[in-house]
């Protein structure tokens, strides 16, 4: 790269952008001139590689050839988009004087240019580049003598949050925020933790100085950026979390260039708010996108009716991080269930709704000065619905004399206040329908809301009849068909074609000294001309234009300084009408669906009757499919019902299905939504593990199996008498008795020592046992049925172990031909009769189990053959051969 002390030797712009490139390395920098981005050196290489530009070249630096790439500015998000979706970073180069004023400097002086922002993942605020129904995050981590934080803000809701937890959890806390770009001081990415949690998060990372994260420094910047000599007013933060904000801050004032939404003040998220879910749980339940990474198919995506963007990240929100405290989830509860009785109502508010814009990022890019007439429009028409809404909602009368805590919050929040309500009217007054997107080509003012303006667009307009009538004029005058045109050099002039222009050519009686034809350009086929009273209007055209937009941008920045100055209330004007947004949704899926409202409190009980898996049931009844519900009970105190169920069957049974519908359900009720079941009594929980379905992860060169252990000591580790887990088949990753013997150890220990409430799918029918020898354990199987030689799934769970696996009447639906599944079967029946690890594990000495059991009665093998028949599964023919089988074993 170009070294500063060779800028000698360059030409005063070539000077510029080394000076400009040298404040931001890692960035490539987008230089302007005039109606183009130019990219020079290295920086164009890599652009024109990225974008598929034309690589030129632009002089010469130290002899050599300056490689260089342009987007024209018009087209630049689009360009803008490409590049940080490909994990660049951009850095803005503008032209910030008008080269005027350069020019008055003297005939050389070059335009004075600065870098205004660095373009990021975490700190993009352009419409087009966001994903209008999430949030775009920017969080940082940080590790401070053992004790870990994230610090995470978010630049249009001015948000920024801190949760300090265990170096353990760093990565479900940042996982449960979904941040785009994530800053680390360098060492932690040798951390394993740290390392882990930023792999895991999905999102960009950024590699920050040491320096930056040292709490001292950090502290002192954290207060610039508010402006505050001591952070302590705004609560006791852990040296990490300082750490973590004042990488935030440090990143803000270099990408932000020093201009700043006002942020809101840090608040701390107690770990124990949420309901911690760790990266691997996530992806396994699918909750906001699907293991395919797309959003279609996730709870989030079958779950979401809102009908505004700032609704549907509020929603995706509660769906990312359920609360853990019974009072709020139950406030939630009730804001759903007040919209769920007034269906009218309801209907009316999500009408009004869909009338308001994205205020949030709106006021956002006009604090921020990114923003157009069209955000301003987009206040207005959110403004608009705020007041109406809160009409409607008043009029709603007796029912509204105590509405849930949550609506009346809103509701304060959407009553206009002088300052808003003002806000709304200068607008109404002054700002166009359907503005243009960029305040600089003006048009956006009404007539009549400013007199100067009125009388320069006047001035401008009349000019202009004149000059159409000045046309027929001229034609009548010289016998020529002029035409009148115009162009952004010569302004108006009058053109005709060369042939025509001939006799006004000729000195003596064309432009003669008195011709009032004044010549201005000759082309291939067409001559150009002026007259003094064409010029003269031009000239008026043209300062009555420029006086036209001087009074709109003078318009402008008044009306986006009000709304710089009414961030704080527009924004809780946002969050109020995203919270209506996301509650009545809620209550539109519940009715949709028949959901129930769940008992959330502090118990330690999980209790469903006719639970549904919101997902798949929509996708099995698109097909026109019944869809099986199923009841599940458990109790971590193991008083009445089990803690622990061990859950067989068959392949396709809905083993899976049915141990993440449960985890789902805990989601559901704790993010403050309806539950599909009949009913539902959930007693918090504090942490969900799930580990359901083939978690390869071949592209980090771990095997399954070794995915799958590291991914259980997490859970043994972690789980609390107060947590949930789901675990599918664990162990079945290597030889059957090293997995037999894993799972049956894992089983034992969330029982005996972690005492969650546990769903346990396995493969191991030998786990049943688990029942008798354990005390709060039961069994559970997924029903099939052979039915004439076909399979039959019920999907139904049932208390009691399944008695066979039926792996051979799969492979045989499968397609697996038949002289194979016949072998297959034969095979089977040499091994049932065997029946040897179960014989094994009778010997097995219990664990942890305080009063030595009676010993198990001595079994033989007919005994366990005896056992395993299911006289009302049976055909007939499997009956005799059944009969045949314990004859030979007797
Ligand atoms: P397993 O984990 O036992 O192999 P899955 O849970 O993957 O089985 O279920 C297999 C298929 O069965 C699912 O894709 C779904 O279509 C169907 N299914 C599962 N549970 C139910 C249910 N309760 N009602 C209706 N269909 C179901």
């Amino acid at each position: 790269p170009p070294k500063t002390a060779a800028n000698d030797g360059a030409t005063p712009v070539m000077a510029q952008f080394l000076d400009a490139k040298a404040g931001h390395p890692d960035a490539l920098l987008f230089f302007r001139m005039g109606d183009f981005y130019e990219l020079f050196f290295e920086d164009a290489e890599k652009a024109a590689a990225a974008l598929g530009l034309t690589l030129t070249k632009r002089g010469k630096h130290l002899g050599e050839d300056i490689p260089m790439a342009g987007v024209p500015v018009h087209a630049m998000e689009g360009y803008l988009a490409r590049l940080i979706r490909q994990g660049f970073k951009v850095a803005v180069c503008e032209q910030v004087e008008d080269p005027a004023e350069a020019r008055k400097r003297g005939s050389k002086a070059v335009v004075r240019r600065e870098v205004v922002r660095v373009v990021t993942p975490g700190t993009l605020t352009e419409d087009s580049l966001l994903d209008a129904r999430g949030a775009n995050r920017l969080a940082a981590v940080a590790i401070v003598r053992g004790e870990a934080a994230v610090a995470v803000v978010e630049l249009s809701s001015a948000e920024v949050e801190t949760v300090a937890c265990a170096p353990e959890d760093l990565a479900a806390a940042l996982a449960a925020f979904r941040p785009s770009e994530v800053l680390a001081a360098e060492r932690l990415f040798a951390d394993t933790h740290a390392r882990a949690a930023l792999d895991a998060s999905g999102a960009v990372a950024q590699a920050m100085a040491q320096a930056l994260a040292e709490p001292t420094g950090a502290k002192g910047r954290v207060e610039r950026l508010y402006g505050v000599r001591a952070l302590d007013g705004f609560g006791a933060f852990t040296p990490a979390e300082i750490a973590a904000l004042g990488l935030v801050a440090a990143y803000l004032e270099t990408t932000q260039a020093g201009r700043l939404p006002p942020l809101k003040a840090p608040r701390r998220l107690g770990q124990t708010g949420f309901l911690a879910i760790d990266p691997a749980t996530r992806a396994s339940l699918e909750i906001d996108r699907t293991q395919r990474g797309e959003r279609e198919g996730s709870l989030l995506a079958c779950l979401d009716r809102t009908v505004t963007s700032g609704g549907a990240r509020a929603l995706a929100e509660r769906v990312a991080r359920p609360l853990t405290d019974p009072d709020r989830i139950n406030a939630r509860l009730d804001a759903v269930q007040w919209f769920l009785e007034r269906r009218e109502l309801r209907r009316d508010v999500r009408e009004l709704l869909r009338g308001s814009a994205d205020l949030a990022r709106a006021a956002t890019r006009l604090s921020l000065g990114r923003g157009g007439p069209r955000d301003l429009a987009a206040v207005r028409a959110s403004l608009t619905t705020a007041e109406g809404l809160a009409a409607r909602m008043l009029e709603a009368g007796e029912p509204l004399a105590g509405p849930p805590a949550e609506i009346a919050r809103a509701l304060k929040a959407l009553t206009p206040t002088a300052d808003t309500g003002g806000l709304l009217a200068e607008l109404n007054e002054g700002l166009v329908e359907g503005p243009p997107h960029l305040a600089r080509d003006g048009g956006f003012v009404l007539p009549g809301y400013r007199p100067e303006l009125d009388a320069a667009r006047a001035l401008r307009d009349d000019s202009r009849k004149v000059v159409a009538e000045l046309e027929a004029r001229a034609v009548a005058e010289a016998g020529v068909p002029f035409k009148i045109r115009h162009n952004a050099v010569l302004g108006y002039f009058l053109e005709t074609t060369a042939k025509a222009a001939e006799p006004l050519m000729r000195p003596k009686d064309g432009l003669g000294p008195d011709s009032p034809f004044i010549h201005r350009q000759t082309l291939a086929n067409q001559v150009r001309f002026t007259t003094v009273e064409l010029s003269e209007l031009d000239a008026r055209i043209s300062q009555a234009g420029h006086r036209a937009l001087a009074v709109e941008a003078e318009v402008f920045e008044t009306w986006r300084r009000r709304v710089e100055a009414l961030a704080e209330p527009l924004g809780a004007v946002a969050e109020a009408l995203a919270a209506l947004d996301a509650h009545a949704a809620l209550a539109e899926w519940a009715e949709e669906v028949g959901a129930v409202r769940p008992t959330v409190d502090d118990t330690t009980c999980f209790f469903v009757e006719s639970g549904r898996h919101p997902v798949v049931e929509a996708a099995v009844k698109a097909e026109g499919l019944p869809y099986t519900p199923n009841p599940c009970r458990l109790d971590g105190s193991g008083e009445g019902c089990a803690r622990l169920a061990i859950v067989t069957g068959p392949n396709m049974a809905g083993k899976s299905t049915f141990l993440r519908q449960n985890a789902l359900l805990v989601i559901l009720a704790q993010a403050g939504a309806f539950v599909p079941a009949s009913s539902m009594r959930l007693g918090v929980v504090d942490r969900l593990f799930s580990r359901v379905g083939a978690g390869d992860d071949l592209a980090r060169g771990r095997s399954t199996f070794m995915m799958e252990m590291v991914e259980t000591a997490a859970i043994l580790t972690q789980a609390t008498d107060r947590s949930f887990v789901v675990l599918d088949e664990i162990g079945r990753g290597t030889a059957t008795y090293d997995g037999l013997a894993i799972a049956w150890a894992v089983a034992e220990h969330l029982h005996e020592t972690s005492r969650a409430r546990t769903l346990f799918a396995t493969h191991y029918h030998e786990l049943a046992d688990l029942e008798g020898r354990l005390d709060h354990v039961c069994n559970l199987s997924m029903r099939a049925q052979e039915w004439n030689g076909e399979l039959v799934f019920l999907h139904e769970a049932r208390p009691g172990a399944a008695d066979r696996s039926y792996g051979v009447q799969v492979a045989r639906l499968a397609g697996v031909p038949g002289a194979v599944v016949a072998r297959a079967r034969e095979v089977l029946e040499r091994l049932e009769g065997q029946a040897t690890a179960k014989a094994r594990l009778d010997d097995l000495p219990l664990f942890a189990v305080a009063e030595p059991p009676s010993p198990p009665p001595p079994s033989s093998a007919l005994d366990d053959a005896m056992r395993a028949i299911e006289p009302d599964d049976l055909t007939p023919r499997e009956a005799l051969e059944a009969l045949y089988r314990l004859k030979g074993l007797a």
